[in-house]
């Protein structure tokens, strides 16, 4: 895979499929900062791994839904490295319940985690992309922001604006050469879907053409297409990754 770029922040890459995109992307000769917020142990240890397969790796703990966090944490990225390349914002969240049960605050908690973070990271990648006049973002959405899912109206509601600010982010950006993308996986095994009853996750497999969950591998291999030239007129788009679950 080609890249005029030479790093990238990936949020929530502590776990599932954020350390995968982030063993994917050394792999590929990126120098990747590992985000977490509470798994330290866990990010350290990813950042040891890459480094023993010979790529280059660094650890920056931060809550995405704090703005200040996140505005200094470029900052930290700018001044070690001189630039950002690339952003994918991957970290999020679900609070599952049936809407009739569902406060505002498990709403809009789950809007702030999920897509305020977004925006926040994609407005302060603009800004710093701008100055180089390159980069690119990629988005982690989900199937369920096309397809709408019983029990997940906050989270359905923060995924589905993150498609939306993608495509109004993509022709802000298009100008100064910076493009954004979303991709929207089905049911990927992590600690996420680990959650799930086994006689649910049957039920999800039993309506996946491909007849099984997707690996994060599958979603890292994804976004590292996107971010690359070889995606260099690609912006604005969405990308499944499902296993023809949703078409
Ligand atoms: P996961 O296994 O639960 O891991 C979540 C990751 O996000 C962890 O690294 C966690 O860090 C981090 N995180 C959560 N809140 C954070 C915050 N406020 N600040 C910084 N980091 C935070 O989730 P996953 O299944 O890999 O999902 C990754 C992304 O894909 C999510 O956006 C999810 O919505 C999306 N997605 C997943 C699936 C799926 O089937 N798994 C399907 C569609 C979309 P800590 O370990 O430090 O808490």
């Amino acid at each position: 895979m080609r890249f005029s770029g030479k790093n990238v922040l990936v949020t929530g890459a502590s776990r599932g499929i954020g350390a995968s995109i982030a063993k994917v992307l050394a792999a590929y000769g990126l120098k990747v900062w590992i985000n977490y917020r509470s798994s330290y142990e866990e990010a350290d240890r990813l950042k040891k791994e890459i480094e023993e397969a010979g790529g280059e790796a660094a650890v920056i703990g931060f809550d995405v839904s704090d703005e200040k966090a996140f505005v200094d944490a470029i900052k930290t990225v700018i001044d070690s490295d001189g630039e950002l390349s690339y952003l994918v914002n991957n970290a999020g969240i679900t609070k599952d319940k049936l809407a009739i049960r569902m406060s505002v605050e498990d709403f809009e908690s789950v809007i702030k985690a999920n897509l305020t973070s977004a925006f926040v990271g994609c407005r302060e990648a603009l800004k710093v992309m701008s100055k180089k006049r390159f980069g690119s973002v990629v988005n982690i959405s989900s199937i369920v922001a096309e397809s709408g899912n019983a029990g997940q109206v906050n989270y359905s509601a923060s995924k589905g604006g993150m498609i939306a600010m993608t495509k109004s982010f993509a022709l802000e950006g298009a100008a100064r050469n910076i493009r954004f993308n979303a991709i929207t996986p089905g049911f990927i095994a992590t600690d996420m879907t680990e959650k799930l009853k086994e006689e649910i996750k049957q039920s999800y497999i039993d309506k996946i053409p491909l007849k099984r969950f997707g690996n994060p591998q599958e979603v890292a291999e994804a976004v590292a297409f996107l971010l690359s030239d070889h995606a260099s007129y690609i912006t604005g788009e969405t990308l499944k990754v499902n296993g023809g679950m949703y078409i």
